[in-house]
C-alpha cells in the first residue's frame, strides 16, 4: 500500500509529495539532508539504507515502472515532480541507483518472469542492492575485451576473473556480471549477462580509496564464484545486447533525478557566489549563466528521451556526453568561485568540504558510463553514420 495517491492534478500531487517528505525527512534522516551525493557516498550509509526502506514501504521506489512489475506506472510528469520535491527537501542521497534504474528496467525488458519475480521485489523494498560488474583492467572503453570467464558445472555457473572500479560493490548483495561463456569466442560474441550473489567465498571485494578521501568503488575478484544456471539474463552467449541495453538506461533516462540534484548544486553555487561577492565578476557571472542554460537544455533533452518508450538507443550518448561535461565544469566553477579558500581542507589530515569533494568527484563524470571520447565515437558512427574510426 502506497502512502500517497498518484493524483492526476500536478499541483495536488506536488503538495502531497512535499507533505510526505516534510513529515518523513526528520530525525536522523534530517541530519543527512543534502548528504551522500557525489564524492560523499560513505556518509551515513546505514541510515540511508533505512531511508531507502522507508521509501520502499511508502511506494516511492519503482515509481515509473509498469504496475504489472510492482511499480506504480507514474507518468513522466509525476516522476519529475517527485524528483523535484525530493531535491527540494534535500532528502538523503539514494543507495540503490543501479538496482532501481539500471538493472530493473533491464530485467523488465530482457529477463524471464522468474527473474522478474525473484529480483524486482527486493529492489522495491529497498532490501537488495546491486553493483555493475562490467569494467576490468583490460576492458573499460573496450568492454568487448572482457576476460572474466564462466562455465556451467551442473546447475551452476562457475565464474573466474577480475572486475575493477565496481561502485558500491562493498555494500551490494548482487552484481550483474558480463562474462565470457563461450571460451572460443572473441569480442562481442560469446558473452553472457549473469546475476551473481556477492556474499559467497568465491567473491572478494577490495575497496579503492579515491581522491575525495572516500571509497565508493572497488576491485572485485571472482575465484570459482558460483551462481545458479538460470540466472543468466537473455540468451547464453548473447549477453552483449543486454549489456548495451542496460548502458542505454545508464546513459540516458536514469539521470533525471540526478539532474534535479544538479539543479540544487547550481542553486547552492549561485548563493555561494553572491555571498562571496563573486557574482559581480563578469567572467564568473557569464559562466554561471552558461551553467544555468546548460542545466535547462539537459533537462529538456532528458524529458524528450524519457517520453520515448523502450530501450534507449545510441542517442542516449547525447545525454551522457552533455551531463558528464556539464557536471565536471560545475565542479570547476565551485572551486573558482571559492578562490584560494577552495584549496584549504575542512579538517586535517584529509577531510574535504562538500564543494571540494564535488570538484574532485565530478572529474569522473566524463569517464564512467563510457568516457566522453567513447560517447563521441558512438554518436559519430552510430547516430550520424560517419565512417568508423580506424582501430
Ligand atoms: C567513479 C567511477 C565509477 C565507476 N563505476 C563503475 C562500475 O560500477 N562498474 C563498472 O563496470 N565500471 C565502473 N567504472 C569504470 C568506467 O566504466 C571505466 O573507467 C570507463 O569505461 C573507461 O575505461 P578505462 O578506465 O579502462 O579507460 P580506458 O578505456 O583505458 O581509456 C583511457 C582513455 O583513452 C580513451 N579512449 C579509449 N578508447 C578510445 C577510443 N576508441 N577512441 C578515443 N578515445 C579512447 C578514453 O576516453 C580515456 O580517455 C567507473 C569509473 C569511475 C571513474
Amino acid at each position: 500500500m502506497a502512502d500517497v495517491e498518484l493524483s492526476d492534478d500536478p499541483a495536488q500531487f506536488r503538495a502531497d509529495v512535499a507533505a510526505w517528505l516534510a513529515a518523513h525527512v526528520v530525525g536522523e534522516y534530517a541530519e543527512l539532508k543534502g548528504r551522500g551525493g557525489p564524492g560523499d557516498e560513505d556518509i551515513g550509509f546505514d541510515v540511508r539504507v533505512a531511508w531507502e526502506q522507508e521509501l520502499g514501504k511508502a511506494g516511492w521506489i519503482g515509481l515509473g515502472w509498469p504496475e504489472e512489475f510492482g511499480g506504480r506506472g507514474a507518468s513522466l510528469d509525476q516522476q519529475i515532480i517527485f524528483a523535484e520535491e525530493y531535491a527540494r527537501a534535500q532528502a538523503p542521497a539514494r543507495v540503490n541507483h543501479m538496482g532501481e534504474n539500471l538493472l530493473a528496467p533491464t530485467l523488465i525488458e530482457y529477463g524471464t518472469a522468474e527473474q522478474q519475480e525473484r529480483f524486482l521485489p527486493g529492489i522495491l523494498r529497498g532490501d537488495e542492492r546491486w553493483c555493475q560488474g562490467y569494467s576490468e583492467p583490460n576492458a573499460g572503453s573496450d568492454l568487448a575485451n572482457v576476460a572474466t570467464r564462466a562455465h556451467l558445472d551442473g546447475d551452476e555457473w562457475v565464474i573466474n576473473g577480475q572486475k575493477v572500479w565496481t561502485s558500491l560493490a562493498h555494500v551490494s548483495h548482487w552484481c550483474f556480471v558480463v562474462a565470457r561463456t563461450d571460451p572460443d569466442s572473441a569480442r562481442h560474441k560469446g558473452l553472457s549477462f549473469l546475476l551473481v550473489p556477492m556474499d559467497q567465498p568465491g567473491v572478494e571485494v577490495r575497496p579503492i580509496v579515491q581522491i575525495t578521501g572516500g571509497g565508493e568503488f572497488n576491485e572485485v575478484f571472482f575465484d570459482d564464484a558460483r551462481t545458479a544456471a538460470d540466472l543468466v539474463v537473455g540468451e547464453v552467449n548473447s549477453g552483449w545486447a543486454v549489456a548495451m541495453g542496460l548502458l542505454g538506461f545508464e546513459r540516458g533516462v536514469s539521470t533525471l533525478a540526478q539532474q534535479v540534484g544538479f539543479e540544487r548544486e547550481l542553486e547552492h553555487l549561485i548563493e555561494l557566489a553572491k555571498a562571496r561577492g563573486r557574482a559581480s565578476d563578469p567572467v564568473l557571472r557569464q559562466r554561471l549563466v552558461d551553467a544555468y542554460i546548460g542545466l535547462h537544455l539537459m533537462k529538456w533533452n532528458a524529458m524528450r528521451s524519457m517520453a520515448a518508450s523502450g530501450v534507449p538507443g545510441p542517442e542516449a550518448s547525447i545525454s551522457k556526453l552533455f551531463w558528464g561535461t556539464w557536471h565536471r565544469d560545475l565542479g570547476e566553477l565551485f572551486i573558482d568561485v571559492l578562490g584560494p579558500e577552495g584549496l584549504i581542507a575542512e579538517e586535517l589530515p584529509y577531510e574535504l568540504t562538500l564543494e571540494q569533494k564535488l570538484f574532485l568527484f565530478t572529474r569522473s563524470d566524463t569517464i564512467y558510463g563510457g568516457s566522453n571520447e567513447i560517447q563521441r565515437n558512438v554518436l559519430g558512427e552510430r547516430v550520424l553514420g560517419l565512417p568508423k574510426e580506424p582501430s
